[in-house]
Formats: structure tokens, sequence, C-alpha cells
């Protein structure tokens, strides 16, 4: 089955053909771990999980690179870090709040059935490598160093503003460029700059005294380098165009300029290359009521709550719900979001888990449709139309056993797992709970320890899971789950 890909670059469909099928590579531009991602930001995770998936199943499971970056050095980390942790030293505040959010982000997008990528590289610790492209650019006459800052110089790239196909003059016009007295051209971007002090920074490339930290765009040039591209000294890869380039770069529209057309510059012009990826995919927005969805706007959900475990032990919404819902639209057209959509996909799932309950050796087939689906350019609203094809089939054919395993392997591979639609408990369920809850605290209160844990085993008998802990004001509070 031949996979064809659009591509940014080239705005064109076109076959995909990996430089080296034993060995399929693919960055994508991953979170800035600074607040909790919101759905928006879960739309580019799932896509490319999806993209993850397929090419692992066309090309083989230990045949794919897939490298998402955790960009955890930015200006948004510092102020949220000073913010919230006003008594600490500010890098001390820094490594709390990426480290929290770091954790948030990963179990938002396991709940989302995403496969972890097989590399997921923290700019701090690929400096090394952002200082030693830094002066290769230099060294080549593409960047130049004024005022303790390295920038990049436009100018030198004829090529520039390919992926945006804007002109210098659009660009300067539109785009949020920032005239600062040490540029020698407004378009010019900055590759390191000096740290303030009290921040995060390093010792400085180009012979540059003051430390400082770098710009945001050479991180993932810096990145896809060390993960993708065969290493050579001092923290390079080798200077051999022809082996400096990987298959699929990926990320939201939003990103074509200037961040993705940065990243062309950087590693284009340190390698010599022609491209820096051969395939740019971009995912269009996710958007409420016609508006991006963003933390500016302040019209944004996250994930988190939209997952979040209510009283009872029992999700808002599955993470399969939240997948399902994001598929529906073709990634790059925009999409709206909104409850009835994700209702709808929780009933789809609800129905497909239904037919599929009682396969116990699901076959390994994936089916053939679904896959053709996918690999014209990710056509999600198609998969989904072969996905009701197969339902309605397996609902058609109770009997054979072979359908309905070839449709729970389609499932599980898409990881639209429906095992979470569980049926919810009922309101007098919950109401006893919460009395036999109230006795046990009103019994440890009362230093009555043999009752309450009495209690506790009754109610765990009943598979209800007790968590005692605190409340913001430092009161003791019992919340409790199903246990599953
Ligand atoms: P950020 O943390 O803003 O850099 O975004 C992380 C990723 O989410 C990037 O690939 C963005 O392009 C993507 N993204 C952010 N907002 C949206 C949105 N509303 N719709 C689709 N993708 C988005
Ligand atoms: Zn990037």
């Amino acid at each position: 089955m031949e996979l064809k890909l659009y591509d940014t670059l080239t705005k064109e469909k076109r076959a995909f053909r990996p430089l080296d099928a034993a060995n399929v590579r693919m960055y994508v531009c991953g979170p800035t771990v600074y607040d909790f991602a919101h759905v928006g930001n879960a739309r580019p995770v799932i896509v490319f999980d999806v993209l993850f998936r397929l090419l692992r199943h066309v090309f083989g499971d230990d045949c794919v690179t897939y490298v998402r970056n955790i960009t955890d050095v930015d200006d948004k980390i510092n102020d949220r870090a000073a913010r919230d942790f006003p008594g600490l030293p500010l890098n001390e505040a820094i490594r709390k709040v990426t480290a929290a959010t770091e954790r948030q982000f990963h179990a938002d997008v396991d709940a989302l059935g995403c496969l972890r990528p097989s590399y997921e590289p923290r700019a701090t610790e690929h400096i090394t490598e952002m200082r030693a492209m830094i002066e290769r650019l230099v060294a080549k006459g593409h960047a130049y160093v004024a005022e303790d800052h390295v920038l990049f110089a436009v100018s030198s790239m004829p090529a520039y503003g390919r992926l945006a196909r804007r002109s210098l003059d659009e660009m300067l016009a539109g785009a949020r460029v920032e005239v600062a007295p040490y540029k020698r051209e407004p378009t010019d971007f900055v590759l390191w700059k000096p740290s303030k002090p009290g921040e995060p920074s390093w010792p400085s490339p180009c012979g540059i005294a003051a430390p400082g930290r770098p710009g945001w765009h050479i991180e993932c040039s810096a990145m896809s380098m060390a993960k993708l591209l065969a290493p050579f000294g001092g923290g390079l890869a080798c200077d051999d165009p022809a082996k400096n380039t990987f298959d699929i770069h990926g990320g939201g529209i939003d990103l074509v300029f200037p961040h993705h057309e940065n990243e062309i510059a950087q590693s284009c012009c340190a390698f010599g290359t022609e491209r820096m990826a051969n395939v740019w995919m971009h995912n269009g927005f996710l958007q409420v009521e016609g508006e991006k969805m963003s933390k500016s706007l302040g019209n944004f959900v996250t994930i988190n709550e939209l997952l979040r475990t209510e009283k009872f032990g029992q999700r808002k919404w599955e993470g399969a719900s939240l997948r399902y819902a994001m598929l529906s639209t073709h990634y790059r057209q925009p999409i709206d979001w909104t409850i009835e959509r994700l209702a709808w996909a929780r009933k789809q799932l609800s129905d497909f888990s239904k037919v599929v309950k009682q396969v116990e050796t699901p076959s390994v087939d994936v089916d053939s449709r679904v896959v053709s689906a996918l690999c014209d350019d990710l056509n999600t609203p198609d998969m989904i139309v072969q996905l009701n094809r197969l339902y309605s089939e397996v609902l058609h054919n109770r009997t054979d056993q072979r359908k309905a395993a070839k449709f729970k392997s389609t499932l599980d591979f898409l990881s639209l797992s429906v095992d979470e639609l569980q049926p919810k408990i009922s309101e007098r369920e919950i109401n006893s709970i919460e009395t036999k809850v109230a006795h046990r605290n009103a019994a440890r209160k009362a230093k009555d320890f043999a009752e309450s844990d009495r209690i506790r085993d009754e109610l765990a008998a009943m598979g209800v899971v007790l968590k005692d802990g605190k409340d913001a004001s430092g009161n003791p509070v019992t919340t409790w789950e199903i246990a599953r």
C-alpha cells in the first residue's frame, strides 16, 4: 500500500519514500513546559501519534525513530517560576515548574492513548550541540555576533522564506519581528542571547564572555541533529550534505513562520543541505467558535480538565473519546471543538465496544481499508467511515468471530481502546458509599480506629478505595474512587 503525505513546502501530496526504510525518521515540535497543555496542544500529539503508528505498521515497529522535544528553557517558564515560587532561587523554581509540567503532560498524553516517542530530548540537555551549530553558522558567514548576541543573517540565505512563501518585505510587514539596535536587518533572528542575572545561563559560543542562553529555534535544529542525524565530532553531525536530511518534520500550522522557516535556515546553512526534512507536515488549528484555542485568548480547556477523574472514580471524558473526536476532522482542516463532538465520539466507541467485548483472541490483522484511508495523507474522516462499515458487518454477522476479532485488532492499532467505557454507578450506590465514608471519618475523629478500619475494609470489599489527604488549609479530607 502506498503512503502519501502532503508536504507544506512543495504544497503537494506525494508518495512517501523514506531515505532509509530501516530507519524512518520523524521530528515533531513538542511542548514548552510551563503550564497544563490545552486541547489545541493535544491535536499535534494525537495526529502525529497516528502517523507514528502507521509508519510502524508499514515499515516495521523497529524501523521508525520518532523524536518530540521538550522545551524547558523559555521566558514563559522563567515568569511562571518567579510567580509560583517567589521564595526560591529562580533556577530551583524553574526546575519545579518544568518537572511538574512535564509529568502532567505525560499523564495527559498517555491517557489519550499516545505512544511515547522514541526520544524526548530536553533543550537544556543539548546546549553543547546548539553552541557547536551556532559556531559553524558564524564560521560559514550565516551568523554574526553583536552585543553579546549571536544573530542569524537572513540575507545570507537566498531560499529564506520558501516554507512560509513570504518575501522579505511581507515578513517585515506582517511579522512580530523585534527591531533591535544590534541587528543588521530587522528580520535577523536570535540564535543566542545574554542571560539576565539569576536566569538560567550557559557559557556562550563564539568567544562571548557573558553567559547566555539559546534562542527558541536553534533548539529544534540541534535536537533533531542530535537524535536523527549521523553523529560526528564536537556535537555536530557529519559534514556531508547527503547525510543531513531526515524524513518528516511536523507541528502545528502556527509554527510554519517563523519557527520552522528559521529551523530550516539554521540546519540547511549549517550543513549545506537543500532540505532539512523531506516532508513538512502541519496540523490545522483547533478552534472554539471560529477562533484558535490559545492561552492568550483565554478560550482554552485543558486536557486534564476534560479527563479529570470525578469524585466517584470515573473520568469526565475517556481519553479514547477525546482521541476519536480529534480524528473526526482531517488534520489539515480547522476543527471546531464542541461537547457534541465528544458525546458523538463516546456514543460511537460505546457501540463499538459492545460488539468486540466477547473477543478473546484478537487477530493480528488490521483492516486494510482503514490502513488505506490513513495512507491517503491520514484521511481520518474516511477511517471513521471504514470503522463504521466494519462495525455494521460485525453487528450483522454476530456468529463470525473472525470479523469481530479483526475489528478489535483494528481498534487496538488505532489506540481507540474502549475498555474505559464502563457503566456509570448509580446515584443510590454513590449515596450509600458517601454515608459509609462519613461514618468512617466520624470514627477516625473519635479515635475509634477499630471501627474506622472495619468500614474501610467493608468499602474495599465493595471495590471502593479511600484516599486520605489534606485540603488547602491542612484539614483532613477523604476522597474515594472505584478500583478498576
Ligand atoms: P505551544 O506550547 O504553544 O508551542 O504549542 C505546542 C504545539 O501545539 C505546537 O505544535 C502548536 O502548533 C500546537 N498548537 C497550539 N495551539 C493549537 C491549536 N489551537 N490548534 C492546533 N494546534 C495547536
Ligand atoms: Zn521546533
